[in-house]
Parts: structure tokens; sequence; C-alpha cells
């Protein structure tokens, strides 16, 4: 988002680029970059380093970039994307395992000093009673919201998910929502691990039907793919480090204007500074030890789309995705465009809403294959955050390119396309309304 938002920078005289003066193509709506030098490709702002702490962040951004490209080769070369139990996968088990320990051990430890006589120590016991209960393991709750849809509000893309599913060797999916966001995701939640789809609309409006029917194999080769950051030893794991770095955070803003509450609150942040390091740290290595196996799972779930979808319709899906900010900020933009003409008629508003998927679709055939570019060049440029949960987008396109083409296993005929449309047209409707009031 941050991305597209930045103000355009000043375009370089003479429509050439001021680093290497190679030709620039000119697009008001978009921002000039140079496809030769890569000037003004990446318009998200890097954080300033100085010093130490520059020198170390470029190392890390050095070897994970260095990670990621060593899997993406061994992936490539290799037909079995399956994730490989290693050492890296046994480390990452044992530091999860530490994790729950350690909570196990603050829990009791707690509960032991409470009984104490001392009240000092009983409140340190409290205190560790707190901390387990912010950090203890969460299962989540299967629950329905505004965006969930039921077997009998939406039967056939339930019954679509259902034949993607089978196709995939997935169980039956849970529960579908269709929310106002550019994603769909998969997940599984509460004890008894039910699983949820959820279809961003912005995206799937934007997709041909067979690349709709692929991006569902990516996300129901989710429950195939063997991704154990998802599974709950790992995840609660990962979870509860998170929560311990939040509340551990040393350097929150005192407001207090007393010199006894300012020394009480240096006080404390002497002593959080110490459990926000060990946390961060282990939260990073257990990162890095997963790193792999994630993103090898999500080459997978890629193989899976192309497998159902069939490999065009999965490549084309991907050049869409990395749209993502492009999209975000016209959905942003319409919502926002001033009503002209006066009070809106319930009518024209109707109206809108019906006008808005198709508005949406004639803006992003007008994205110049620059800006489609530009995109791309970003992602490669992105590619080392350890905790993205997908592999650059170019690296996902490049495999889906190499892997020997194969057609999709479910092929959507005309008429199921032309019912599925029917069915989806009043949520269609009600997603437009959140998106044009923008009440997400
Ligand atoms: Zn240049
Ligand atoms: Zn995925």
């Amino acid at each position: 988002m941050i991305i597209a938002m930045t103000s355009p920078p000043t375009a370089p005289a003479g429509n050439l680029c001021p680093s290497c003066s190679s030709p620039v193509q000119e697009d008001p709506r978009f921002t000039s970059w140079c496809p030769a030098c890569n000037w003004n490709v990446d318009l998200e702002p890097a954080e300033e380093r100085h010093g130490r702490s520059a020198r170390r962040h470029e190392a890390r951004r050095t070897s994970d970039r260095a990670v990621v490209e060593r899997l993406y080769a061994e992936v490539s070369d290799s037909t079995d994307a399956r994730p490989r139990h290693d050492k890296e996968h046994l480390a990452a088990i044992t530091i999860a395992g530490a994790v729950h320990l350690a909570t196990l051990l603050l829990a009791a430890g707690s509960v032991w000093l409470l009984v104490a006589e001392n009240p000092w120590v009983k409140f340190l016991g409290l205190v560790g009673l707190a901390v387990t209960f912010v950090v203890r393991p969460r299962f989540g709750r299967f629950k329905r919201d505004k965006w969930s849809l039921s077997r009998d509000e939406a039967p056939r893309l339930y019954d679509l998910a259902d034949r993607v599913a089978t196709e995939i060797g997935a169980p039956p999916i849970d529960l579908i929502r269709v929310t106002p966001e550019f994603n769909a995701s998969y997940g599984r939640t509460s004890l008894s691990r039910r699983s949820i789809l959820t279809i961003g609309l912005p995206l799937w409006e934007l997709l041909e039907p067979q690349e709709r029917v692929s991006i569902l194999g990516h996300e129901f080769g989710h429950a195939r793919n063997g991704d154990t950051r998802r599974g709950i030893w790992l995840h609660s794991a990962e979870n509860a480090l998170v929560r311990l770095l939040h509340i551990t955070y040393p350097g929150r803003t005192s407001f207090h204007s007393d010199l006894t509450s300012v020394i009480a609150d240096w006080v404390v942040s002497v002593m959080l500074f110490v459990p926000y390091k060990v946390t961060g740290l282990v939260l990073s290595l257990l990162r890095r030890f997963t790193l792999r196996a994630g993103q090898r799972a999500e080459y997978l779930a890629d193989d899976l789309a192309a497998r159902v979808g069939s490999s065009a319709a999965s490549r084309s899906a991907l050049a869409t995705l990395v749209l993502g900010p492009s999209v975000e900020l016209a959905l942003q933009r319409m919502a926002l465009a001033p009503q002209k003409g006066g009070p809106v008629r319930a009518g024209s508003r109707d109206a809108e809403r019906q006008d808005l998927w198709e508005k949406l679709r004639e803006f992003v055939a007008s994205i110049p294959e620059t800006e489609r570019l530009r995109r791309f060049r970003a992602s490669a440029l992105h590619m080392t955050a350890v905790d993205e949960s997908h592999p650059p987008t170019h690296l996902r396109v490049r495999l889906a390119a190499e892997r020997p083409p194969v057609d999709g296993a479910i092929i959507l005929a005309e008429p199921e396309i032309t019912a599925l449309e029917t069915e989806m047209a009043p949520i269609r409707a009600r997603v437009a309304r959140a998106v044009l009031t923008s009440s997400f």
C-alpha cells in the first residue's frame, strides 16, 4: 500500500532516466522508473540504518537472499517439492518445544510463588501468571462472521470448492468467507481444527474462471503441502513469542512528568531489555529454521494449483496477484470518489455497485506492461523478508514457467461458469457496498 500511495517522483527531464539516461515511459497514473537500471523501481521507504546496525542488517539480507535462492534452485531441480524433515525442521521443533516448556514452567513457578508469605514474592507470582495468560497457546474459535457463507447460500461455490478439495486430496471445507480484501487464504482453527477458506472478492473478480480454480487449488494445497509452520506445535510457539515480544517492548514513551515516575519507567525499561532481546532472538531463529520448509510448501501448493487449474491459469493468476497494491489503491480511490450531482439516490448507488467490479477490471486491463514489470522487480528486491509466508512472486512465476506444462484436472464448462456468476451476484453487490463505504 505504501508503495503506491507515495507521491509520484519528479518526472525526469525529456523522459530520460536521471541515472543512466535511458528512455523512461510516462504514465501519470503510475510512478516513473527505469527498466534499464532500476532507478525508482521500489518506492517502499527503506528503514534508515547506520554503522553496525546497517552492516548487520545488510549481512542478514544477503544470507536470507542466499537461502531463498538456494531453495529455489533445489525446488526447480526436482519435481518433488514436499517439505523434508531435515536438521532445520528438528531445530524448529526443538525451539518450539523449549518455548512450550518455558510457558509450563512459568505457570508452575508462578503458582508456587503465589503461596509464599512475602507479599512481594506473591506479587511476582501474579505477574508470572499474567504473562502465562498472555502467551498461552491459543487455538482460535470457529465462528461465522458477516463475510461467512453457508452451503445453502452458495451451493455452487461450495460445490466447486469440494471438487478442488477432492482433486487435491484435502478434506471438504467447513466454511467459506468472501471478503472485500485482495487475497485468498486457507486456515484451520479451534481445537477440532475446522477449515476456513477465505476468498477476497477484488482478487476473485479479476481472475478468469480457470485462474479461480487454480487459486482454490493453491489454497487447498495448504491442507496437503505438509507446512509444519501452520501446525499447532510451531504456530502456537511463534504466537507466544510474538506476544512476549510485544509485552516486553522496553521503549514505550513515558507520559509522566514527575521524576519518580520517570525513574520507575526507566527501571522497568532496563529490566525488560534482556527478555525483549532474548525473545526477539529466539523468534528470528524459529522463523529462520522454518523459512525453507514454509517456502517449499508454497511452491508445492503452486504445483497443485497448476494440476487442478492448468499451468497457464496458475501462472496468469500469479501475474494478477502481484498487482495487489495497485488494486487496493484503485479501490480506495473509487470509495473516495466524490459523488457528482448532489445527494446520492439509492438507485444510482445500486448501479455504482454493479459497476465497481467492471471498473476494476477495466483499470487492471489498462495497467501498462512497464508497471507490471516494476511490481515483479520490486518483488525481487523484497525477497529477503524472513517472515514472509510466500516465496517472492517473481520466483513463483519463474518456477511455474519452468515446470512441464499440465492441463487442469478441473475444466469449468460455460453453464457452470454462468450459474456460479448468477449465484455470486448478491454477494458481489454486498462486498461492493462494503468497498464503497470502506466498512471492512
Ligand atoms: Zn536508468
Ligand atoms: Zn499459499
